[in-house]
């Protein structure tokens, strides 16, 4: 199934027999993609979306596609909100799965009792309460569903976040990579280290994967998509960590820096993130007296978009 469905514009291609993706455009903050996998034993989802409103939409699309079909399982790549605020959604009888940091790391979050003015509209969060994962894995689990496998796998190192976890079907060879992988889209990696995100790429190559669905943006196929992707991600963060050395050598702090943006990076969405990404390159790169702060760093990215960052989830 394909069609566009609700108010969001979403997709559901089918990728593979009985595996989907669930495709948000345009992808830019809290817009996230999401993956479906379903057979006689039931579902799995891959992630979760943001509102209650698409998660509602997407839930919706996934009992369409397998006539309803219960789901068993839900995998949470990562803890950031536009991927498991929905979470609460599913149905009580879900087990949620997701690395150990990102259940610790949802309990922690503070997003539904104070939203953080860093967006505008405020994000819309009726309806929703945490549910973090209540089955945790550290390094990798298998997922047996009818005759298919899937598998997660954590890269070993912090990346996207400290607990990235990827969904990987061998057989297919359908890699759901989470934020790892942003296809034109700038990339983020505020929550967890450039250096562990450049590493990812590459381990995300080693899969040999055939299709990528990203965290956002539009699904890719081939590898020649993949690479030219990959390749992108692995530039930018280059740049910014190549911005963070000139900008820590010469005393100039990473806002100063994030003026000197290739302007090849300003049209993708979310270009503000410079200053995101700048922030956490200077404290990975242990700049003199620099302590990493996650509001200074959005004070900056606001400072980028003249006010809150526009957003239309
Ligand atoms: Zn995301």
């Amino acid at each position: 199934m394909s069609d566009a469905v609700g108010a969001f514009s979403a997709t559901l291609p089918e990728l593979a027999r009985g595996v989907y993706a669930w495709i948000q455009p345009d992808g830019s903050w809290f817009i996230n993609n999401a993956g479906v996998i379903t057979g006689p034993d039931g579902t799995v989802v891959i992630d979760t979306c943001t509102t209650a409103a698409r998660t509602s939409a997407f839930l919706t699309a996934v009992a369409r596609a397998t006539d309803a079909q219960p789901v068993t399982n839900a995998v949470n790549t990562h803890p950031h909100a536009d991927h498991t605020l929905g979470n609460c959604l599913l149905p009580e009888s879900t087990t949620v799965i997701g690395h150990p940091d990102t259940r610790s790391a949802m309990l922690g979050e503070t997003y539904l009792d104070s939203p953080p003015p860093f967006w505008n509209p405020p994000l819309p969060l009726d309806g929703l309460v945490a549910r973090p994962p209540t089955l945790t894995c550290r390094g990798g689990l298998t997922l047996h569903t009818g005759d298919r496998v899937i598998e997660l796998h954590h890269p070993g190192y912090t990346a996207h976040t400290t607990g990235d976890l990827i969904a990987w079907l061998p057989t297919e060879r359908i890699l759901f990579a989470g934020d790892l992988v942003f296809n034109r889209i700038t990339p983020l990696a505020l929550a967890g280290s450039l250096t562990g995100a450049r590493r990812s790429l590459m381990w995300i190559r080693s899969f040999a994967p055939e299709i990528i669905v990203p965290g956002h943006g539009p699904v890719l196929t081939g590898a020649a998509q993949i690479t030219r992707c990959l390749d992108d991600i692995d530039a930018y963060f280059a740049h910014v960590q190549d911005l963070a050395d000139r900008g820590i050598r010469t005393g100039r702090q990473p806002l100063d820096m994030a003026a000197e943006l290739d302007p090849a990076y300003r049209s993708w969405p979310d270009s503000e993130r410079i200053a995101l990404n700048l922030h956490r390159a200077y404290a990975e790169h242990g700049a003199a007296g620099f302590v990493f702060d996650r509001t200074a760093a959005f004070t900056d990215a606001m400072h980028l978009s003249g006010g809150p960052i526009p957003c239309c989830v």
